[in-house]
């Protein structure tokens, strides 16, 4: 079954863009998914087909039309869920782009200049997702790095189902680091318990190693992790 993604615009041209490449391009050309593009200046109606005005209170810049947009989103919504990509947003995690890549596809607006009338988004039941604390200029790359990190979970997608599992996130850890060849570069060896060929050796290498990472840079993933696994299995400081 087709994954299906709509992505509502005032700039289609963005599109497929950098999700027109490698697995997840590939996976658009073959059908596991697809991408129905949708511009909102399309559902414009009056003589400039204006899909901003300034925003009512005052204050600097535009704010996207209310009216515009939901006729846009009337034309692509069905079952599936509906978000809006936004800074004020729920932080997007691995956990839920799992539940979204296990879902029917998405529907996802861009928004632009300073945002969104908030009518729109209470009467449409947008849900807002935010890729990280911190203001892009629109929605198009943020709708991207969503779409992206679904599409590649998708059955089929990825080369080696394996390495859906085993990364960043998966456990709540950060992924151990990894080598390859040349064996030695610029005097740095790979970990001789890599070479070794001893699995449970390498388990517990990567498993130490995952922890410490996570321990050094997100002492709120650690905390989480800890508090999941009781302090079983996880390595002493
Ligand atoms: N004035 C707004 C920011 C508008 S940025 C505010 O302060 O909240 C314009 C558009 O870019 C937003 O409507 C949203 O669609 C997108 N955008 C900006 N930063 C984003 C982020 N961190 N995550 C997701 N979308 C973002």
């Amino acid at each position: 079954m087709t994954w299906r993604a709509a992505v509502l615009t005032i700039f289609p041209e963005a599109f497929p863009g950098p999700l027109g490449v490698s697995l997840v391009g590939k996976a658009l050309a073959s059908g596991l998914w697809s991408l129905d593009v949708i511009d909102i200046r399309a559902y414009a109606t009056d003589r400039h087909r204006s899909v901003d005005d300034t925003p009512a209170g005052g204050g600097p810049g535009m704010v996207m039309r209310a009216d515009v947009l939901a006729r846009a989103i009337d034309a692509a919504a069905d079952g599936r869920p509906r978000l809006l990509m936004s800074p004020r947003g729920v932080p997007l995690t691995q956990k839920k782009v799992e539940a979204l890549a296990r879902g029917p596809g998405v529907l996802v607006v861009c928004g632009r200049f300073e945002g969104v009338d908030e009518r729109v988004i209470e009467a449409r039941g947008l849900e807002e997702v935010s890729i990280g604390d911190y203001v892009l200029a629109g929605g198009e790359v943020a709708s991207m790095v969503l779409l992206e990190a679904c599409v590649r979970l998708l059955p089929g997608v990825m080369g080696c189902a394996e390495s859906g599992r085993e990364e960043s996130f998966s456990e709540g850890l950060l992924e151990y680091p990894q080598y390859t060849r040349p064996q030695e570069f610029e005097g740095r060896p790979i970990p001789a318990v890599l070479t070794s060929g001893d699995h449970r050796r390498i388990a517990a290498f990567r498993r130490a190693e995952a922890e410490r990472l996570t321990r050094e840079r997100r002492p709120d993933l650690w905390a989480a992790y800890l508090a999941r696994s009781g302090t079983k299995g996880a390595t002493k400081e």
